[in-house]
């Protein structure tokens, strides 16, 4: 096996906070080894499009606190065509890149795939998404972060129910994922969290609401994934009590940016030096994340499938939900 000399490095999909944390960790442990780190701006575009920069350690330190990704992210389009593929193949070939690190959701790490039918060159994936919707690692980077924004908007949202006995809908992000609601709903005391993992849980919410009688806050925290939608959830609760005051919050991108918490920064400084290790000892193909508090490798193949809500957290929404 040759050493790894360059690692190419880069975000993609929607920018998640703990992503310029890993970029900083990366480029540390591998200064160390003595291998050089390129970032690859705007995710699989810059690597159509030739558009590298060296990483400096210094710099980093400077941003590692901060949400968002200075190497900035993309969607690219041009990446799920063959033309596309073969000019990110040209541009790592003529920077002599000999290992990829990329840092997004399921989706990048399904074009991480799409690229190893043309090429050998080793690569690794770190889960970053607010989402936390990947299989193979118990928490993805920028979840946590997210989590509690989300909690803080709801607390200050229960001010202002409580101090009106309204009820309020507040639609948070997770695209098919209820984690983000989960979470959120119960560290923020919700009423009812509607998620699309669960089809009965606008029955608990309905039979719940009938009998309220404007007495206190009433808080509905809904998955933008669930398939009822806040708008339909807000007619079906006034088609069965008509005497209430009712509120529709939608989060919205509020929640993706923030300093990444601590949580998240420890996760990216272990998921960053765990990948440029697991790189020099020779892995390639697999996702990089936590299982039961210990970094772990998965095939990359088996971590394109969504991170199921487990029946302990279920089990949970039945107890505060009903
Ligand atoms: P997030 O969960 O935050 O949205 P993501 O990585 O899932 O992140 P996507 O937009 O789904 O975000 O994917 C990012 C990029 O990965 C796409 O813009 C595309 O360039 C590439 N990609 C996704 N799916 C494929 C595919 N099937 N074939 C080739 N490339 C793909």
């Amino acid at each position: 096996m040759q050493p790894i000399q360059h690692i190419a490095v880069l975000t993609s999909g929607g920018d998640a906070p703990g992503m310029n944390t890993a970029l900083f960790a990366i480029v540390k442990i591998a200064q160390q080894q003595g291998i050089k780190v390129s970032g690859v701006r705007k995710g699989f575009e810059g690597l159509i499009d030739n558009d590298l920069i060296p990483l400096d350690y210094k710099s980093l330190q400077q941003s590692m606190h901060l949400g968002g990704t200075v190497l900035k992210t993309a969607r690219s389009e041009r990446f799920r065509t063959e033309t596309g593929r073969q000019q990110a193949l040209s541009t790592i070939e003529h920077n002599n890149v000999d290992a990829l690190i990329v840092i997004g959701g399921d989706g990048s790490f399904r074009g991480c795939l799409w690229l190893s039918h043309i090429t050998n060159i080793p690569y690794i994936g770190i889960p970053g998404t607010i989402d936390n919707d990947i299989a193979g690692t118990d928490y993805t980077l920028g979840f946590d972060t997210a989590v509690n924004t989300s909690m803080q908007c709801i607390d200050n949202i229960r001010d202002t129910a409580e101090s009106h006995n309204r009820v309020f809908i507040i639609e948070v992000m997770g695209r098919d994922s209820g984690y983000i609601g989960t979470y959120a709903g119960l560290t923020s005391g919700a009423d009812s969290i509607l998620i699309p993992e669960n089809d009965k849980d606008i029955d608990d919410l309905l039979n719940k609401i009938r009998d309220y009688h404007s007495e206190h806050a009433f808080i509905v925290v809904v998955s933008e994934g669930d398939e009822i939608g806040v708008e339909h959830v807000c007619e079906k609760i006034a088609a069965v009590n008509s005497n209430i005051d009712l509120r529709i919050t939608k989060l919205g991108h509020l929640q993706r940016g923030g300093n990444p918490s601590a949580a998240d920064r420890m996760l990216a400084i272990r998921l960053g030096v765990h990948s440029v290790k697991a790189l020099c000892a020779g892995e390639t193909a697999i996702m990089v994340g936590i299982l039961n508090n210990a970094v772990a490798n998965t095939p990359m193949q088996d971590v394109v499938k969504q991170h199921v809500i487990s029946d302990e957290l279920q089990g949970l929404l039945s107890v505060f939900c009903r």
